[in-house]
């Protein structure tokens, strides 16, 4: 089943999440359901508050980015309860980034494209791995929505302000995309 994607505005981006357990009412559903938004919405990574749960819980597929990025084949994840640390050891670089919460929109983001990551699978397999590359960015992505934070926190101040009146009209509900969306006005 699709689901309703939560736009920018809404509190539940707003929110960490919480870490869940293997008996977490209908998880194997909620998966499968995310990762159908994800596919029919044509994002590469989605996250639990992005679709108004309040779960440590994201899925990930950067495989379509394969061409450009060759980090992102085979990049097929679900990734439950991560911890992610962000290592320093290369200069940040700055890409466009998009989102499912804010669509229609796209920003240049500054970020250092290395990560180690531990995490559960959707069996509550535990893996640890460190990614590079556009890979990286996508995790880093969907783990800040799992804290309450969104790409726009991370631009400049300047481009922040220039931006101000499309959040706005986001928060409002104001806005033209073809997939459902709940927005805070419609709480
Ligand atoms: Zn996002």
């Amino acid at each position: 089943m699709v689901l309703p994607v939560y736009l920018y505005g809404h509190p539940v981006l707003r929110k960490e999440t919480e870490d869940i357990e293997k008996d977490y009412p209908g998880l194997d559903k909620l998966i499968r359901d995310m990762w159908e938004t994800m596919y029919f919405t044509e994002g590469v990574g989605l996250a639990a508050p992005q679709i108004g749960k309040s779960i440590s819980l994201i899925v990930i597929d950067g495989s379509v980015l394969g061409d450009e990025f060759p980090e992102c084949k085979d990049s097929k994840m679900c990734l439950i309860n991560p911890e992610l640390e962000v290592i320093e050891d290369m200069e940040p670089v700055g890409r466009n980034e998009g989102c499912l919460s804010l669509p229609g929109m796209s920003e240049n983001v500054k970020r250092t494209e290395h990560v180690r990551l531990n995490w559960l699978d959707e069996n509550f397999v535990e893996h640890e791995r460190e990614f590079t590359g556009f890979l990286s960015r996508i995790i880093q992505h969907e783990f800040d929505h799992l804290l309450g934070t969104v790409y726009t926190d991370r631009i400049s101040p300047i481009r922040k302000q220039m931006v101000r009146n499309k959040l706005n009209n986001l928060s409002r509900g104001k806005v033209k995309c073809d997939y459902r969306t709940v927005s805070a006005k419609a709480r």
